[in-house]
């Protein structure tokens, strides 16, 4: 065993006094939260408080009693730019490019499409980030395939040194869903643009959970999802954000009535909006779209920064107390040490970690597994304690013991 007694004292010296002196702990209680050590919000976020009762407003009054009246006097119309602008401070965006709705796959599709046909002529190659989540790959090889242009997969690193000349977009995850690793933002949108090509960045794993800066990056188009670390909830909608000075010029390739300069003209010919309801489909998804406002009330009065240093807290003493509490050489982290590439989740590689992950869930700690060998573990600073990290390390080094 190799829990070393004083080791163990102070690691959970350590926890109590960090969160002590936590400035986000009381965020926390705008959450409805159990026992549970909840290691799974970079997958689905955990319940804000004021979701059940905005809803249930929602439901009776705006939809049971004012019915049609509530597209107007609810705002429901104007609610996917209202949401976006909601999101918008937490990506580093300034308001008007931000637009809540549709899924991330389908936000994929619009931005990369948009992106093609912004490019130029003699720009025929979409980049695609290597160890993608699945969903942006499939979704760019048929963009791809429908603008004519060949698909090439290089890895997120490799990305600022391989958009060239041919490039009309690079579409790259900001943080990888498995290792946790985060990717050079600034770097590569810069690379990309001294190309002359554009990149759509996929922030489902890092809104919410570090500061982004999309404009200060001059990010072309971005997407993401917001039932990760934006705690929306299952099949929440997403969002898509477009720099003010390309608006103009995006094209979409889902030109549905609510992108209408004037949808109830119901005119024959398509004339886009402006601004950030370009970017809408077809009607929106009203109530998860008003669940997700309310979700986005925990945000108030906090600043991504310190969100992030929160996370770097957490993830650090998680990585440490692993290596405190798990016997040496059953695991090992693919997140990177260094906090420049790190994320808010760490990834260990484990021998049989699909069945370690159901022992984990059974004695109440919580976090996910990906095929192979991935044992997952997901920081979110807005309601995890250091408390929590210290127990979740603790079960699986005791999982892991039985295991041996
Ligand atoms: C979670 C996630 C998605 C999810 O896409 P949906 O359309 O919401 O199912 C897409 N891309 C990345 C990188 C993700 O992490």
């Amino acid at each position: 065993m190799s829990e070393s007694l004083p080791e163990s004292a102070m690691l959970t010296e350590r926890a109590e006094r960090l969160d002590a002196a936590d400035e986000l702990a009381k965020v926390r209680d705008r959450f409805e939260l159990d026992d549970a050590v909840y290691l799974d919000g970079n997958s689905l976020g955990a319940l804000p408080s004021a979701v059940a009762p905005r809803l249930q407003d929602v439901i009776a009054r705006e939809w049971g009693s004012l019915r049609i009246r509530s597209w107007d006097e609810s705002g429901w119309w104007t609610a996917p730019e209202r949401v976006g602008d909601r999101i918008a401070p937490l990506i580093g965006a300034a308001p008007g490019q931000v637009v809540a709705g549709d899924s991330t796959s389908v936000n994929v599709f619009k931005a990369v499409v948009a992106a093609v046909r912004m490019a130029g002529a003699g720009r025929d190659e979409v980049l695609v980030d290597a160890a993608t989540f699945p969903t942006d790959g499939y979704i760019a090889e048929s963009a791809a395939r429908m603008t004519g242009c060949r698909i090439r997969a290089v890895a997120a690193s490799d990305m600022a040194a391989e958009a060239g000349p041919r490039t009309a977009v690079a579409l790259v995850n900001h943080v990888d869903y498995r290792t946790g690793r985060l990717h050079d933002l600034p770097g590569v949108t810069a690379a990309a643009h001294a190309a002359g090509a554009l990149v759509v960045w996929d922030l489902c794993h890092s809104a919410g959970a570090l500061p982004v800066g999309l404009d200060e990056h001059g990010v072309d188009l971005a997407i993401g999802c917001t039932y990760k670390y934006l705690n929306g909830g299952p099949g929440a909608p997403a969002y898509l954000y477009v720099r003010r000075e390309l608006q103009p010029r995006f094209d979409s390739p889902l030109p549905g009535w609510n992108s209408h300069r004037d949808p109830f003209a119901m005119e024959a010919a398509y004339r886009p909006a402006q601004g950030s309801a370009r970017g809408r489909v077809g009607t929106p998804e009203i109530l998860s779209l008003l669940a997700l406002d309310a979700a986005l009330d925990v945000w108030d009065g906090v600043g991504i920064e310190a969100v992030r240093a929160k996370s770097l807290a957490l993830t650090d003493l998680f990585l440490e107390c692993v290596a405190a509490y798990v016997p040496a050489g059953l695991v090992e982290s693919t997140t990177p040490a260094a906090h420049e590439h790190r994320g808010s989740q760490v990834a260990l590689r484990c021998a049989g970690a699909e069945e370690v992950m159901r022992a984990l869930i059974a004695r109440g700690v919580v976090g996910d597994f990906r095929p192979p060998d991935i044992l997952r573990f997901g920081f979110t600073p807005l309601y995890t304690r250091y408390a929590d990290v210290l127990r979740a390390a603790r079960t699986l080094g005791s999982v892991l013991e039985g295991n041996t």
